[in-house]
């Protein structure tokens, strides 16, 4: 069973989301449960846990079909203490909420090192990062994206996502979400058949699809190996539809919430609609 849908607005609060989903025909959906560019927020009301709930309920979305996205601010690699332990709390918030809203995952990008540290010492503290936070919550799995590798961002290689994960204790709570413009900026050429088979076999062999906890489908406007993450809508990109086709009819992308993070929210119905027409 594929589960497709895109990152839906949360606005008015988070129990919008399910109704907001279900208008485009998503059996999956990607939410921000508070504001993503703020460090802060309100506790969620009772009120809004339940009515999330219920809103799940009737709309048909069980916990392994959302993928609730974290704030963009947190960097879980940070070089110096102080701001490590702000996106650490931060980050801790976000498990929490995700914890009292009923989910089973949460999905961020890695970290960056900010030229003050090296690639392994950065990679090392975001797993301790991970572990810190999974040590105090429970029930929630830490999915790690991959990155364009724009910037000092770490986590746009497949390597890089293994070290992350050989570092964290429980890995019954680790996993990972590929995002297909980030990974093509990075410089995995999955354009045709081929690319994709080879790409997701080198995937399987250093990851494994084991911990494949969720899938962003974007085209990219950039061209391959640009490290420059601008997202396009399907077919519209550099990439082109056969990688999505692919990933359609492939049983390997079962079970988990794959969602549209493509910038005209006005056509998302429609690119729901290609990508099961995509199935054969
Ligand atoms: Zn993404
Ligand atoms: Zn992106």
């Amino acid at each position: 069973m594929k589960y497709i849908g895109a990152h839906v607005s949360a606005a008015g609060g988070v129990e919008n989301s399910p109704e907001n989903a279900h208008h485009i025909g998503a059996t999956a959906f990607a939410v921000f449960t508070k504001n993503q560019r703020q460090w802060t927020a309100k506790p969620l009301t009772q009120q809004s846990i339940d009515a999330f709930k219920a809103n799940c309920k009737k709309y048909g979305y069980e916990p392994h079909q959302i993928l609730p996205h974290d704030s963009y601010l947190i960097n879980l690699g940070h070089p110096e203490t102080a701001a490590l332990q702000k996106s650490r709390n931060a980050f801790l918030d976000e498990l929490q909420r995700c914890e009292q809203l009923g989910l089973d995952r949460l999905n961020f990008h890695p970290g960056s090192h900010l030229k003050k540290i090296t690639e392994d010492e950065c990679l090392a503290t975001i797993a301790e990062s991970i572990n810190w936070a999974l040590e105090k919550t429970s029930g929630v799995t830490a999915v790690i994206e991959n990155t364009a590798g724009q910037g000092t961002n770490l986590g746009f290689s497949f390597y890089q996502l293994k070290k992350i994960i050989d570092g964290v204790r429980d890995k019954s709570r680790v996993g990972v979400c590929i995002d297909t413009c980030h990974a093509y900026s990075a410089g995995y050429d999955y354009k045709t058949k081929a690319g994709f088979e080879r790409v997701f076999q080198e995937f399987d062999e250093v990851v494994g699809f084991n911990f494949l906890k969720g899938m962003h489908l974007n085209d990219s406007k950039k061209e391959l190996g640009s490290r420059v993450d601008r997202h396009e809508s399907l077919g519209r990109g550099t990439i082109g539809l056969e990688l999505f086709e692919c990933i359609m009819n492939d049983s390997r992308f079962d079970g988990i919430p794959m969602v549209l993070e493509t910038p005209n929210s006005n056509i998302w119905a429609d690119e729901i609609k290609l990508l099961k027409a995509l199935q054969k």
